[in-house]
């Protein structure tokens, strides 16, 4: 029991208890019409290949607006979803827009580029991920190379032999896998051994600190060293000033994608947004100095 203010405390406590409990309540009924009333979208945030200015690819950031709230952070709302397993509709249906969104770039010309989507736990074990991602990318005649699945720790550690059997299914249709939120989880590097991983995803708390923190910059640099001698690909996420993409260059690192390259933009922007940020493929900051 806490008491802070004599025998107030405890009802102070309850009080907030159930303001949380009863906000969480409301935030699933409306989660549950939110789909149907169209409040989802997906922002793209570009991703930058380090060494030469030019466009990577993009992450798939899923959106809502609430039309009370307004604009509500997926971390608020991604748990709820996930615990009710409304995820796994809402994770198809984010699927088939970057499939569209997908076929949609490589109608304005653009060719090279990859689309990064998040995957919860509940959405990796569903039976109808393997055939579902079979028929849509069947129905828009899309190669498997476009796309890369990211996986958290949480949802590697949760059942390894499942992993083992999915992942190589999927792979086998051309789609790419990268672990997000590196060096967060408990044990990332086993990982590594026993998956077939592309990419990894240096977590922006670490990006945060390298300028100040040693222990931050060395994470992070014997990070990029180790994801090179092992082949894959390696993203640092939460890149927001120069200093930082200068410091990830040095020591090698191969992807950017932060703030200072580009913010997540909204699906029905991204056209523009890439012709006058992206021109010829080539991120504008590169060449302006100071100011991106
Ligand atoms: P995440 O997958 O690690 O995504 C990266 C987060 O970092 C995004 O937050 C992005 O907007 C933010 N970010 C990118 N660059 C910068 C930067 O330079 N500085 C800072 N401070 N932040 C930056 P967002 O969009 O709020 O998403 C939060 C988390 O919600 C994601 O983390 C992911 O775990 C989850 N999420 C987002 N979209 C989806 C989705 O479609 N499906 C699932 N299952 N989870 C999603
Ligand atoms: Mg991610
Ligand atoms: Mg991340
Ligand atoms: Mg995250």
């Amino acid at each position: 029991e806490v008491k802070l203010n004599g025998g107030n405390g405890a009802q102070a406590y309850n009080l907030d208890m159930y303001q949380r409990v009863q906000q969480r309540v409301l935030l699933e009924q409306d989660l549950k019409q939110a789909l149907q009333l169209n409040q989802f979208s997906i922002s793209f945030q570009p991703q930058m290949t380090i060494a030469t200015g030019a466009l990577y690819g993009f992450e798939a950031l899923i959106r809502w607006r609430h039309p009370v709230r307004g604009m509500v952070p997926p971390d608020e709302f991604i748990p709820v979803l996930e615990q009710s397993r409304q995820i796994v509709p809402l994770g198809y249906w984010i699927i088939e827009q970057c499939m569209q969104q997908c076929l949609s770039l490589l109608h304005s010309g653009w060719h090279h580029f990859r689309i990064a989507i998040n995957l919860s736990a509940e959405q990796f074990v569903d039976p109808d991920l393997i055939p579902t991602l079979k028929r849509l990318l069947d129905k828009y005649e899309l190669q498997g190379s476009y796309f890369e699945l990211e996986l958290t720790e949480r949802t590697l550690v949760q059942s390894i032999e499942t992993m083992l059997t999915i992942m190589p299914q999927i792979k086998a249709m051309g789609i790419h896998f990268a672990i997000d939120d590196f060096g967060t989880g408990y044990s990332s590097l086993s990982y590594l051994k026993k998956m077939p991983m592309d990419c990894i995803k240096i977590d922006k708390s670490f990006l945060s600190g390298m300028l100040e923190n040693a222990a931050d910059f060395q994470i992070i640099a014997s990070t990029i060293a180790m994801v090179q001698k092992l082949q894959l690909q390696v993203v640092a996420e939460g890149v927001e000033t120069r200093e930082q993409l200068e410091l990830l260059r040095q020591q090698g690192c191969d992807i950017a994608q932060g703030y200072l390259i580009a913010r997540p933009v909204p699906q029905a922007e991204l056209a523009g947004f890439l012709e006058e940020h992206f021109p010829k493929g080539m991120w504008r900051g590169q060449n302006l100095g100071s100011a991106p």
